[in-house]
């Protein structure tokens, strides 16, 4: 289903809590409220989005206080927050038949969260980052969301989640419905395989074949990851057709002999092994046995990532093109790690 059709009309009388005002939660509760429905946001008295969200016009609340006069909870907070705020805020504070919302399937998905019987559980996930979402939203357009029903207690699940990702702009673009599997799995394939791991790993590489080869890191950087914006906006435009149609033929045919040299069969098989471990588990347990034991693992890659090459000639170069930060969105905060066990 792709309904452009929902209006906020079935959240009209709701209060709707958004817990978390990071990326996600700033963007939706600001588009919420500008599509004149009734926001209040919880978060954490004395945590660093109070200030912002009480300037931006909220009323703002302590978690548990916010989800009690609630008709509809929206949940976003990093995922691996969510456990410990649903048991702590949430299990004991909501509303009967009220709807509990998540931008992600992850901790519904992999049973880190199990919901009270008598609520609706909804998916609505918009596809891209919390900042485009209000972009997109201003500028009267809106960010194509993924929707889903868990647990429909009330008979009213689909129409509050449509109403959901109306009040966000996504009903604007595209409203496609999914479930919290499909969602939760395609979700993290997409930034492990291709959107984060797989492109940053290509660039990495292809930065240090030039350089170990003797050519000038300033050029590397232009050739394999300035330029790849350009690529993938015509991606974006009219997919691999549109770039095809950009490109001169020489680089069409190094483009059909060379890129499936790199990129083979043997890379998808280690796809598919990827797509394994997240469906059976193995990635949700490591990564919350990661979260919980303070993120040791997660820091030091960080800095590997944060020390390369690329990033030094990089920033020296971008300081020379200012243009290029101009209205960028800005960046996801650190995770906060668990407290000691
Ligand atoms: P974020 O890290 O940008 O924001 C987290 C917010 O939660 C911050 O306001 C922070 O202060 C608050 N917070 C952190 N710990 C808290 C706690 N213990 N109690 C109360 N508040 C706490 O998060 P995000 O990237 O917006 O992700 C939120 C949800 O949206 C996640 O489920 C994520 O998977 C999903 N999502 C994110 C994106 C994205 O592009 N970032 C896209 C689609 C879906
Ligand atoms: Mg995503």
């Amino acid at each position: 289903m792709t309904d452009t059709q929902a209006t906020t009309a079935p959240l009209q009388n709701a209060r709707i809590a958004v817990l978390g005002y990071g990326s996600q939660g700033r963007a939706h509760a600001l588009n919420l409220k500008d599509s004149g429905l009734d926001v209040v946001v919880g978060l954490r008295p004395g945590g660093p989005s109070w200030r912002r969200a009480y300037l931006d016009g909220f009323a703002v609340a302590e978690p548990a206080d916010a989800v009690r006069g609630a008709d509809l909870v929206a949940v976003l907070t990093p995922d691996m927050t969510q456990p410990g705020i649903y048991k702590d805020a949430i299990e004991g504070n909501m509303k009967p038949g009220a709807t509990l919302l998540f931008a992600h399937g992850f901790n519904v998905h992999f049973g880190q969260i199990q919901p009270r019987t008598d609520i609706d559980v909804v998916l609505v996930a918009p596809k891209g980052p919390g900042a485009l979402v209000r972009r997109e939203y201003e500028i009267g357009r809106g960010v194509p969301c993924l929707y889903a029903v868990h647990q429909d207690a009330t008979g009213k699940a689909t129409e509050r989640a449509t109403a959901y990702a109306a009040g966000i702009g996504g009903a604007r673009a595209m409203l496609i419905e999914t479930d919290f599997k499909e969602e939760t799995e395609t979700d993290l394939f997409g930034e492990q395989a291709v959107l984060c791991g797989g492109a940053s790993e290509l660039v990495i590489k292809g930065f240090e074949t030039l350089v170990e080869a003797g050519y000038r890191p300033e050029i590397a950087y232009y050739e394999v990851m300035h330029e790849l914006k350009l690529i993938v906006d015509l991606f974006y435009e009219g997919g691999i057709a549109r770039m095809l149609e950009f490109i001169s033929e020489t680089a069409q045919y190094g483009d059909y002999t060379r890129g499936p040299r790199i990129v083979d069969a043997d890379t998808k098989e280690r796809m598919k092994a990827v797509l394994k471990e997240i469906q059976d588990g193995t990635f949700a347990r490591e990564w919350t046995a990661e979260y919980n034991a303070g993120l040791p693992n997660y820091k030091a890659y960080k800095q590997r990532d944060l020390e390369h090459p690329i990033e030094k000639v990089g920033a020296k170069l971008r300081a020379r093109m200012p243009w290029l930060a101009a209205n960028q969105p800005k960046p996801a905060p650190e995770p906060e790690p668990a407290k000691a066990p």
